[in-house]
């Protein structure tokens, strides 16, 4: 067995796994390879080419309001009415323009219509009356007020999203934006996921009286897929060696190998000894947490491994708080802080020191009223609990009660 130094911290354990996350990226192994995707079906994936403007935003001085473009110095004095000139639409042609606006004149405009020359304000409509071909203005203006200037967002050239973004929708209509029917985006990675139980069966098949199905390959698997990896799953290991080597072996062909069950210290928990005896590194040998205590994180054969725990709430626990960042990483993304929400606690908790805990919780209320409250569980084997829960609050190691009523950190899900 590998010597156990001191159990890390949360934070201690999540830090190094960010360390190493950086170091994927700094030297981007394995070789990033990137693939193109139609702009409908980019969300979610990490874009591999920086977005630049391909012209000036706005490519015209943009008006932002309905209303009339006036010289704002004419405004000084109120009520004031002005000629109006013109009137300029949304889409409007240069040949539409008035040559110049000059004192004592307003052109109607319309919202996402070019302002013209000699105009810099654009009086809302709810501030004037119309009279034929006069205008009356009750409102002053600023100059500025209503127009964004030309190439005031962006310039052409300039860069506007950077490669190792996670495609949002609003990334995804800045590309549309530039003129981007398709993306460069990298390749998923590719996750290995490896059960390990003689309890455990396949999801298909019958359990006799003392065995249960494999719920964690499926959880981490979507937990992977909405990580932006792709699982790869592979038959369950018993809890035997030569088996569990074969199949370890099998796991790390692909970018990420995730285990599950038999990290604890139980006569049967053979994947630390396994791992050793591959000569595997390992970075961390549990974390003081819970549920998750004992999970592993380490690397072998150039290849990152997580074991998380068997139970199936800290299996998922475990693969958000550790395995979630590397995931990113490994898939070309920037790095994320992990940062927990506030919300006021409903009914009080009671629980013990030493461990920094992740208890499954229901959000609930509305708009600015949002309350959590512990989801009635039987530990960390309870998946139907955990299902019902939406979020985990987070109790730090130092609490023994939290009142109702006070804010506490949650991690949604
Ligand atoms: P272990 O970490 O192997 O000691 O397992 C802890 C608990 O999780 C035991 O009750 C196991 O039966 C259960 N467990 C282990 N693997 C799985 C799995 N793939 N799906 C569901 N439950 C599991
Ligand atoms: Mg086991």
């Amino acid at each position: 067995m590998p010597e156990s130094p001191k159990i890390p911290s949360f934070e201690e354990a999540r830090h190094l796994v960010e360390q190493h996350a950086a170091g994927l990226r700094a030297v981007s192994t394995p070789p990033r390879t990137t693939e193109t995707v139609d702009l409908l079906h980019a969300s979610g994936r990490v874009l591999a080419e920086p977005i630049r403007a391909d012209r000036d935003f706005p490519p015209f001085p943009r008006a932002t309001r309905d209303g009339y473009a006036v010289r704002s110095a004419d405004l000084r004095g109120l009520p004031t009415t002005l000629d109006v000139i013109g009137e300029i639409k949304a889409g409007a042609m240069p040949e539409d323009l008035p040559a110049k606006l000059q004192s004592g004149q307003a052109v109607a405009i319309m919202t996402g219509a070019p302002a013209p020359s000699g105009a810099d304000a654009i009086v809302m409509v709810e501030y004037t009356s119309r009279h034929g071909n006069r205008v009356e203005i009750t409102k002053t203006v600023a100059a500025g007020d209503n127009i964004v200037p030309t190439a005031a967002e962006a310039r052409r050239q300039d860069l506007l999203i950077e490669a190792g973004t996670l495609l949002d929708e609003a990334a995804i209509a800045v590309a549309a934006s530039v003129g981007k029917s398709e993306l460069r985006v990298y390749t998923r990675p590719r996750v290995a996921v490896l059960s390990t139980g003689d309890e455990v069966v396949n999801v298909n098949r019958q359990p006799g009286p003392n065995q249960i199905r494999n719920s964690n390959s499926y959880s981490l698997a979507a937990q992977i897929l909405n990580t932006g990896g792709e699982p790869v799953l592979l038959p369950i290991a018993p809890d035997e060696t030569r088996r569990l080597k074969e199949l370890i072996e099998e796991g790390l062909k692909s970018d990420l190998l995730l285990l599950t069950g038999g990290v604890s210290m139980g006569k049967y928990d053979l994947v630390e000894p396994v791992l050793v005896e591959s000569k595997a590194e390992f970075l961390f040998l549990g974390a003081q947490i819970q549920p998750g205590r004992p999970v592993v994180f380490g690397r072998v054969k150039g290849k990152y491994f997580f074991g998380l725990p068997g139970n199936p709430v800290s299996t998922m626990v475990t693969f958000e708080l550790f395995a979630r960042p590397l995931l990113e990483a490994l898939g070309g993304m920037k790095p994320r802080p992990l940062v927990f929400l506030h919300a006021r606690l409903k009914t009080e908790i009671k629980t013990k020191t030493g461990l920094k805990r992740f208890l499954p919780a229901v959000l609930s209320g509305e708009f600015e009223r949002s309350e959590v409250e512990l989801a009635r569980w039987q530990g960390s084997g309870d998946i139907a609990a955990t299902a019902r829960a939406n979020c985990y609050i987070v109790v730090p190691p130092d609490r023994e009660r939290i009142a109702a009523g006070e804010w506490v950190p949650v991690l949604l899900r």
